[in-house]
């Protein structure tokens, strides 16, 4: 197949070439163009002029386009499903499921609508705050969720009245590219657009002056510099960062039951998830239990390409990542005890089998940073208060969870935890209409929710004297 970016309502090829590989194989997969400088400016240009139109359109013929929009994904959902799995590595299962999510996300957000808000109303004055739209909003997206992320952005962006450019990670452009292509039949030119790059258009758009919002999501060290390039023009960011979620087993937590949620929180799409449990703390007579239990469900999963039946846990989606894990790996080899794992999988991809950790201190970097991959660390603790403050002893703060058998307990020990979300008894409910976002170096801003959409918008006070 033949991919094209979508610049000012045409198809077009870049500058350059790209080659994308499937981390299943480590073989090429397809050529993706790649934009330059210049395409870059012609596509910033196309996103102001078309700006002003679909602002003044309205909401309801914006929500028209966008349900459009959807419909037309949801009839490509296993085109995408299947190109997900080939450019990303994640089973074709959970491909669908963020096909799906997509398709629901555009659903969603192309039904709301931001309307004003009456702070004062008397006979003598009448105080509103309105939203009006900022102008061109870059999404750059990472390459763990490429199509979820950027549609998470471009919804609610596009419904509120901006014009939007999608920029994808260099491993993952694929899916980005084929939602450009549907949309370059069905949106107004300029309204929605693609670059590829090779991580150096993603800086031009953030520091460009015509760029008036930044919806951000990748690590923590990128996304400081988006910050820095932001400064110069005082514009709008949202910051989605890394974590390092921290699971915290109460001494009432039935093992049996938490076990394959917490397996399931730390190895979906192979762990390369913002919000995976990436570190847990069980209460220390329970973390044997615990241990042979993470360490029999890692001895059932089946690792794979995501394409077979069966495959439960996919590669890491790029070569870079893939040693980086196994570094973490060899680490904690000497620092620790392996319980699962930390053998290499036959095959040319980047598999590397669900790995369980324990006796690691806590200043092990599998402890400290996000690993981003199968490779989970378990820790014993004596006490709840020592505990908490482990916990919270990161600069991270973006999810976390609490396991009980008891969920008022759970909530009254997440209201201590510092982070963005905190989870009792669940994991990744992450619903359209709940706001998310992270505390300390995990990001600034929210995405979804109200507060999510508002992220969007310009609040504007129209403060009238009536009498
Ligand atoms: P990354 O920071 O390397 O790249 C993210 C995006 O930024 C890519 O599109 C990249 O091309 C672009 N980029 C690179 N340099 C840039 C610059 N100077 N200015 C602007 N853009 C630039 O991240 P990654 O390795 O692709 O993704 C993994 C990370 O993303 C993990 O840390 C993970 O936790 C995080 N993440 C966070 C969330 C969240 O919602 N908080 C969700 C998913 C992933």
């Amino acid at each position: 197949m033949e991919y094209a970016l979508l610049i000012d309502g045409q198809l077009v090829a870049g500058t350059q070439t790209l080659e994308v590989v499937n981390p299943a194989t480590g073989k090429p997969l397809a050529l993706a163009p790649r934009a330059d400088e210049a395409q870059a400016e012609t596509a910033i240009a196309a996103a102001r002029r078309a700006f002003p139109a679909w602002a003044a359109l309205g909401y309801a013929k914006r929500r028209a386009y966008l349900e459009t929009l959807a419909t037309a994904m949801e009839q490509r959902a296993e085109d995408f499903a299947r190109l997900l799995t080939q450019e990303q590595g994640k089973p074709i299962e959970q491909a669908r499921g963020e096909v799906g999510a997509s398709v629901a996300a555009i659903a969603y957000y192309a039904e709301q609508e931001l309307t004003p808000r009456t702070l004062r109303e008397s006979e003598g004055e009448r105080i509103i705050e309105q939203r009006y739209p900022l102008g061109v909003v870059a999404a750059i997206t990472p390459w763990n969720y490429p199509l979820l992320l950027l549609v998470l952005k471009m919804a609610p962006a596009l419904i509120t009245g901006n014009t939007v450019i999608g920029k994808p990670a260099p491993t993952t452009p694929l899916t980005t590219l084929l939602l450009g292509e549907i949309a370059a039949s069905i949106l107004p030119a300029g309204v929605f657009q693609t670059l590829v790059d090779q991580n150096d258009v993603g800086a031009l758009l953030s520091g460009h002056p015509d760029v008036a919002h930044v919806s951000f999501t990748g690590s923590t060290p990128t996304g400081k510099k988006v910050l820095a390039s932001a400064a110069d023009t005082l514009k709008r960011f949202t910051l989605e960062l890394g974590g390092n979620d921290a699971a915290l087993v109460l001494d009432d937590a039935d093992i049996a039951q938490v076990a394959p949620r917490i397996f399931a929180g730390a190895t979906t799409n192979s762990g390369q998830i913002c919000l995976a449990i990436k570190r847990v703390y069980a209460p220390r007579d329970k973390l044997d239990a615990l241990c042979d239990a993470l360490a029999k469900l890692a001895g059932e999963a089946v690792v794979g390409d995501g394409l077979e039946q069966g495959t439960t846990i996919g590669p890491i989606q790029n070569r870079a990542q893939y040693e980086k894990v196994l570094g973490f790996i060899e680490e904690a080899r000497g620092q620790g005890t392996l319980v699962a794992g930390g053998e290499p999988v036959a095959g040319e991809g980047y598999f590397i089998a669900p790995t369980i950790v324990r006796d690691l201190p806590d200043d092990a970097r599998l402890v400290r940073e996000e690993q981003f991959g199968p490779v989970l660390p378990v820790l014993a603790y004596d006490d709840l208060d020592e505990v908490i403050a482990r916990v919270n002893g990161t600069d991270y703060g973006l999810g976390a969870t609490v396991w009980t058998s008891d969920a008022e307990r759970g909530i009254a020990v997440a209201s201590r935890i510092e982070s963005g979300t905190v989870w009792v008894n669940r994991h990744l409910d992450l619903p359209f209409d709940v706001p998310f976002g992270g505390a300390k170096q995990s990001g600034i801003g929210r995405q979804q929710g109200i507060e999510g959409m508002e992220d969007f918008t310009q609040p504007r006070i129209v403060n009238a004297a009536l009498s």
